[in-house]
């Protein structure tokens, strides 16, 4: 009996070991790659350019209240750095882009992006697609806000609590849902799990550089990533690729990691075109 016992929390213990020790590989720990902002103190003060429509503003400044209630990172709205181009919404060093246009018929309600060297997030950006947010289907406080909440955390390093659309709502953007009325901002483990990837201090900072240092490959700053043909190699796709994880790598550490949300295919109801390159 006690045998049994104890060879069941010895597993136990082998699995949070292995869970540990590659946390790269079990995207159910809710970071991605332990990916995060190089800074000497927490907690530490993230800037979201405003590159938003003014149907977006109200949005935009929910999420960040709500991200802000975290203990080790505050977030404040800046005027955006890319304002007179949305469209290729270009990263600004040190903080986060945020935008919104028209994109046309990607396929993808939202995007998140962050350009990484190593383990530390160097600048990132948010893309959020009025193209579909303008219908019926995602107009909605609820389907603004979930994407607003979501995209902007994959650039903390973020990952999603829940990829499964048809389980119960946690009650946190980070969770797929058909149904966002209540996973429309974040809930308590998703604070728990900020204090995880930031409880560590750097010796640098990659927050508020004015200037992007360590020689970043120019060519990562000057391709337009509107699409998955820029997006690099898919590393991780759930439930029908509903949720995609792309990466492209520049060499010598650096790389750039992009978070899609596909809209639903409104012309069949399924989930969208996953077959795409
Ligand atoms: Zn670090
Ligand atoms: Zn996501």
């Amino acid at each position: 009996m006690s045998k049994v016992f104890h060879r069941g929390l010895l597993t136990a213990l082998l699995v949070s070991a292995a869970f540990a020790a590659f946390p790269a590989s079990t995207f159910a720990n809710h970071s991605w790659g332990n990916y995060h902002w190089a800074r000497t103190s927490n907690p530490f003060t993230l800037k979201l350019g405003d590159n938003v429509s003014s149907a977006w503003d109200s949005y935009l400044a929910a999420t960040s209240s709500d991200w802000s209630q975290s203990t080790v990172l505050d977030t404040t709205i800046v005027p955006g750095g890319t304002s007179s181009n949305v469209m290729s919404c270009r990263p600004t060093a040190g903080r986060v882009e945020v935008c919104s246009t028209t994109y046309g018929n990607t396929g993808w309600l939202g995007v998140a992006q962050i350009w990484t060297r190593g383990s530390h997030i160097r600048q990132g950006t948010v893309k959020v697609n009025d193209t579909y947010f303008n219908t019926s289907t995602y107009n909605t406080t609820a389907w603004r806000n979930l994407v607003m909440c979501q995209e902007v955390a994959h650039t903390f390093g973020l990952d999603h609590q829940d990829e499964d659309s048809s389980n119960p709502n946690l009650g946190t953007c980070m969770d797929y849902t058909d149904d966002p009325s209540t996973n429309q901002h974040p809930n308590q483990h998703d604070y728990e799990q900020l204090e995880s990837i930031y409880a560590h201090r750097d010796r640098t900072t990659t927050v508020e550089q004015t200037t992007q240092t360590g020689n970043m490959p120019p060519a990562m700053a000057d391709i337009d990533f509107s699409g998955p043909a820029q997006w690099g190699k898919l590393i991780h796709s759930s439930h029908g690729g509903w949720k995609e994880l792309y990466e492209l790598d520049f060499g010598g550490g650096n790389k750039v990691f992009t978070f899609v949300i596909w809209a639903t295919d409104e012309e069949d109801g399924t989930n969208g075109d996953h077959d795409r390159p």
